[in-house]
């Protein structure tokens, strides 16, 4: 058979521990011998990262907005510990963060939806993306604390010295009080991105504030939502057939668990930290659930939306065998390959993204899967395979379908 061959590079960004282990198997295995692989290689470890000073790290994410696809490894983000186990220089930002704020992007994340891994919730048949606004609000607040009566304001001075002025509270004892604050310019970026991934996924978007309590802030976040669907939006939905839907939080949350899933639910920063672990729990486990980050521009960068597995990669070293799941990082992979196919009309390289997909599918479904999953799989005497072994399996059903 010859092999696919790729008119643009991938932007590869290497990572981390068994992340990193699992990397090189995916390539070996399920990539190499049936793609002629272009990537533009950036090493994310975080030996490359201390290194250079993090400019590697800052070069990938502008390879990322000259090629438009990247796929990343897990890597650490640097604490106090691994300032000594890896001898840092400094301790490093998470390129995550790095990488995000360069792209302004949005961050969806969804499970990986396979029979045998059946979601807590019931009703739920396909896959509920998370898409989670990343700036501002509660996480960027300031608070302080009333010691006791006394008055307390809003005031916001313009650049010409004039005061705007809004009480909170008159205080008559002791309380709390919080400023927060988001941009326009933010959630822009963020609608544009939500709505994008709504067309690119063909699935319908939904997204809710709780705009009648507060009819300034929240009220802006659906305002701008609905400003951009109208105007660059509503068109290419209707066409497509899908749907842009505003409601209440509360209602949303409510609506959510009687669905049958199969939409992308657009959260603030707060609703999105806690709704995302809600939704990846109740479908299973982190090692199922693949993230990819969206610019407003349309660049994507596809990931896994674990870390690197650390307590197994110790294992590794001690040469004992491990048992991780690799189908998250696969996933990352054929989420690239698939946009790199579309985006060069490579349809044959977006075929095999498919058929690699459906060969993991398959190779859990016929019983056989790592630790993790056999502990929480609803299929009886599932076969446990170690973290090399699972992906050769995967390899002999991809084998068969090509
Ligand atoms: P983790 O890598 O997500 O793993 C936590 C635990 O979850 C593992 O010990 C394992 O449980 C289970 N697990 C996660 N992924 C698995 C998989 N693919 N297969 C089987 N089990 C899996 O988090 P961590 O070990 O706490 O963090 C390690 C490093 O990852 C940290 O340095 C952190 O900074 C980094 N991190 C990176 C990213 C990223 O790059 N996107 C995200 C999160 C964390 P058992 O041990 O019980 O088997
Ligand atoms: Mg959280």
């Amino acid at each position: 058979m010859d092999k696919i061959k790729m008119t643009t590079p991938l932007v590869e960004m290497d990572g981390d521990e068994m992340t990193r282990i699992l990397w090189q198997m995916i390539k070996d295995e399920l990539l190499l011998p049936f793609i002629d692989l272009k990537t533009e290689y950036y090493d994310l470890g975080l030996e490359e990262r201390n290194r250079t000073n993090d400019q590697v790290t800052v070069d990938s994410a502008n390879a990322t907005k000259k090629y438009g696809v990247a796929v990343k490894c897990a890597t650490i983000t640097p604490n106090a510990a691994r300032m000594t186990e890896y001898n840092l220089k400094e301790m490093w930002k998470s390129p995550n963060g790095t990488i995000r704020a360069m792209l302004d992007g949005t961050v969806f994340r969804a499970p990986i939806v396979v029979k045998g891994i059946e979601p807590n919730v019931k009703t739920w048949e396909k896959p509920i993306t998370i898409a989670r606004h990343a700036y501002g609000d509660v996480y960027k607040a300031s608070e302080m604390k009333i010691p006791g009566a006394g008055k307390a304001e809003l005031v916001y001075t313009a650049e010409d010295g004039t005061e705007t002025r809004e009480l909170i509270h008159e205080f008559k004892g002791a309380g709390v009080i919080q400023g927060q604050h988001n941009l326009d310019d933010s959630i822009e970026s963020f609608a544009h991105s939500c709505f994008k991934y709504a067309l690119d996924t063909r699935q319908d978007l939904w997204f809710a504030t709780k705009d009648t309590i507060s009819k300034k802030y929240d009220h802006t976040f659906k305002d701008i939502f609905q400003e951009i669907f109208e105007k660059d939006y509503k068109k290419q939905f209707e066409d497509m057939g899908i749907e842009y839907f505003y409601t209440l939080i509360d209602d949303a949350v409510a609506r959510v668990m009687k669905s049958k899933g199969g939409f992308i639910w657009a959260c603030k920063n707060y609703d999105g930290d806690v709704m995302s672990d809600m939704i990846s729990s109740a479908f299973g486990s982190l090692a199922m659930m693949t993230s990819v980050l969206v610019s407003p521009q349309g660049y994507y960068e596809y990931e896994a939306a674990h870390g690197t597995v650390q307590r197994h990669y110790y294992k590794h070293l001690k040469g004992e065998e491990t048992s991780t799941n690799s189908v998250a990082t696969i996933f990352a992979w054929t989420g690239a390959l698939r946009k790199r196919g579309e985006l060069d009309n490579n349809a044959e390289l977006s075929a095999f993204a498919d058929k690699l997909e459906a060969a993991c599918l398959k190779t859990i479904e016929s019983g056989k899967m790592t630790k993790d999953l056999a502990l929480i799989t609803s299929l009886s005497n599932p076969t446990v395979l170690n973290s090399a072994d699972f992906i050769k399996a995967i390899r002999a059903e991809l084998e068969a379908s090509l």
